[in-house]
């Protein structure tokens, strides 16, 4: 199986649109979205339309409940507030219904796939450290994890019999060791984190046994410009440029 797997969205609509040419230059069989389809960018409709009409499984991400929460947007940063509040207004009742019933995990036999963290994925906790994903470990049994969230891409290995855990910077990576099982984080469509402003997914084959990170050049300005012109703070129209 063939197996697209993108994040943190964030109403980029410029950047998924790019991401989805990718895709399908790369023939998959299926698409996963975990989830943060909207929050930041000018296009939340657009952008779930999409993630609607091509993914075939997407789960809930934490700005995505923020929007129906009237709590969580409190506990957000000034500008991610300021980004929620206006995407709550601007969300139609399409994508309201859409975003409101997104589970919190999938998995099927091969992978688990959530948006935060396999253990307790609505708590929203993040996973930085050694000691965070040998926690994690604990808590799917498939041979792959896969999430996003923190929008900085990369593969953490658990080797069973030893217990060591690596942590491996993105790349084309070949698995064939039956014995480890894996977290990926799949980076951020819409807002990468990693100092590559590029849009950032994953393509796992599990024919091949290769994990395939891409990164997809998109209309940075164009996009800029739009947050421009509905009033997003500068803050965050000067970080999609730099990936930061
Ligand atoms: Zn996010």
């Amino acid at each position: 199986m063939r197996y697209a797997v993108i994040s943190d969205i964030h109403g980029n609509y410029e950047a998924l649109s790019a991401v989805l040419s990718d895709i399908y230059s790369n023939k998959v069989e299926m698409i996963l979205c975990l989830g943060d389809v909207v929050g930041y960018g000018p296009n939340p409709n657009e952008c779930t339309q999409l993630i609607r009409d091509h993914c075939h499984h997407t789960i809930m991400g934490n700005h995505d409940a923020a929007v129906f929460d009237p709590i969580m947007p409190q506990e957000f940063n000034k500008n991610a507030r300021i980004a929620i509040e206006w995407t709550s207004r601007e969300l139609n009742k399409k994508s309201r219904d859409f975003l409101n019933n997104l589970p919190l995990k999938w998995d099927n036999d091969e992978l688990l796939a959530v948006h935060a963290t396999p253990y307790d994925s609505h708590l929203w906790y993040y996973i930085t450290s050694i000691e965070d994903a040998r926690f994690n470990f604990n808590f799917f049994s498939h041979s792959f994890c896969f999430t996003g969230h923190t929008h900085i891409p990369g593969i953490i290995r658990y080797e069973e019999n030893s217990g060591e855990i690596a942590i491996i910077k993105p790349c084309n990576y070949r698995y064939n060791d039956e014995n480890s099982r894996f977290i990926v984080n799949v980076g951020s469509v819409g807002q990468p984190r990693d100092r590559d402003s590029r849009s950032c997914y994953v393509i796992l084959d599990t024919d091949t046994k290769e994990v395939l990170f891409r990164r997809v050049e998109y209309d940075i300005q164009g996009y800029q410009g739009k947050m421009r012109l509905i009033g997003m703070p500068e803050f965050l129209v000067t970080r999609v440029g730099e990936g930061r």
